[in-house]
């Protein structure tokens, strides 16, 4: 391995941190085997040919690195559509018990089935394994066509709250018995003047799933010697939901981080205050001013601990910024369990076409790999992508943006990737 390379490769265990430190591992603790386990979900729409290309590159990566030493067993879970033409379920106890037991999987996209059982089969799967983090690392891959005139300066980790707020899912239709009786509640107990024709939703936020969310955050901050967390939220306007929110944060950064942790705001009132470069900042800032922040100054940003809905604009809005849903990759986590997917959906009009970008699966393979504690793969896979981009081989959805390309299929992407790993 050249020096180069070495410098890189510490550099990005300083950056991805060591899967074997303080953040909760997939396995809970136990040490992770040569050949793990690994859950497949192999997705709906353009899901089996990403994941073949996924899989292509991620078995080559681990033989690149590692010879015959490692070796990922990868076994078939079954949901969304393929489950349902199966076994008639969108997803059965048995796929999650799969997961579970073996505390990593990763997944294709999953059709929101309309009108029909299960509300979606992600929210499921996230509240029903515990996955309560939704993290999405957002970075710049140089040549990648972006709207902005610098993507390199983004370089952000989202951190969603994966369970509550839009999430619990508690709604009722206008004029339903469920809305007519919260209205009539509403009107009659609490004094509040509520239109009876009105739909209801209910947004809850706890204290408990709050603080958690962040704690994580910030031990990700502290693991991987980032400079800052903010929690964005939207507390001038619902004081006791996302206020909450910010207030629990800042709360849980005091009683479990202390000597580690300075607030912005004790800093002064300049605009760049002096901060200590050996602590994690914790600042909050309004969800509306966050989307000019990280446009107009991302590189003032490095992890946000944010509730569902907000992350949820949140991170396909910085996604965009660094070249679209297709290049951005993502993880599920909870303290036993982790589920790493594409972060798009199913583009059924190229299912079955080749065409699709496998980018995204392929780097949320790569953060599965350094969850694993293997950055050494991860490393090659992220360098192998970004050689292929550079060598203009890429997939149509980013062709018809980059003048002087050569347009390849999916597989074909994946094949060329492979050519590059070493
Ligand atoms: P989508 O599947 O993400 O596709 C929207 C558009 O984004 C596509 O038409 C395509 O744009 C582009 N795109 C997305 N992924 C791409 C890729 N890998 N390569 C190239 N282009 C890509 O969003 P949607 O149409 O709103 O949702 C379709 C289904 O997916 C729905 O059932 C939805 O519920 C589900 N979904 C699942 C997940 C998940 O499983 N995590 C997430 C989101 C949506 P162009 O048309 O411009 O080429």
């Amino acid at each position: 391995m050249g020096t180069d390379r070495n410098a890189t490769l510490t550099a990005m265990k300083r950056r991805q941190g060591d899967a074997h430190g303080k953040t909760p591992t997939a396995d809970g603790g136990r040490r992770i085997p040569d050949t793990p386990v690994i859950a497949v979900i192999e997705g709906d729409g353009i899901g089996p040919d990403i994941w073949a290309a996924a899989r292509l590159v991620l078995d080559a990566a681990v033989s690149t690195v590692y010879g015959d030493s490692r070796r990922i067993q990868w076994v078939e879970v079954l949901a969304g559509e393929k489950a349902y033409k199966e076994t008639g379920e969108w997803l059965s106890k048995e796929t999650l018990e799969v997961i579970r037991d073996h505390g990593v999987a990763i997944k294709g996209p999953l059709t929101t089935p309309v009108g029909k059982g299960i509300r979606s089969l992600n929210v499921a799967l996230r509240r029903r394994l515990g996955l309560y983090a939704c993290i999405r690392p957002i970075r710049h891959i140089p040549g990648v066509p972006s709207p902005m005139r610098h993507p390199e300066r983004v370089n952000i980790v989202v951190f969603r709250e994966n369970t509550e707020d839009v999430y619990a899912g508690i709604e009722w239709e206008a004029k339903s018995r469920g809305a007519r009786t919260v209205i009539a509640f509403l009107r009659d107990t609490m004094s509040v003047d509520v239109d009876r024709d009105s739909a209801i939703g209910i947004k809850p936020m706890s204290r408990g799933a709050s603080r958690r969310l962040v704690a994580r955050a910030i031990q990700y901050a502290l693991d991987h010697h980032l400079a800052s967390v903010t929690l964005m939220h939207k507390g001038n306007i619902m004081k006791y939901t996302e206020g909450a929110f910010m207030k629990w944060g800042y709360e849980v950064a005091q009683e479990l981080f202390g000597d580690d942790v300075v607030v912005e705001s004790d800093q002064g009132a300049a605009d760049e205050p002096k901060l200590p470069a050996d602590k994690v900042i914790i600042k909050d800032r309004m969800a509306d001013m966050m989307f000019q922040q990280v446009l107009l100054r991302p590189e003032s940003y490095h992890v946000i601990a944010t509730p569902n809905l907000n992350g949820d604009y949140l991170s396909d809005a910085l996604a965009a910024q660094v070249g679209g849903l297709g290049m951005a990759p993502g993880a599920n986590m909870g303290d036993n369990c982790a589920v790493f997917e594409a972060t798009h959906g199913t583009a059924p009009k190229y299912a079955g076409k080749d065409k699709a970008n496998p980018v995204s699966l392929i780097l949320s393979g790569a953060m599965m790999l350094e969850h694993l504690g293997w950055p050494e793969a991860a490393l090659v896979v992220e360098q192998a992508i970004q050689k292929t981009i550079a060598d203009g081989l890429v997939t149509h959805d980013l062709a018809r943006q980059m003048p002087g390309v050569r347009e390849v299929k999916c597989s074909e992407f994946a094949e060329r990737l492979v050519e590059r790993l070493r």
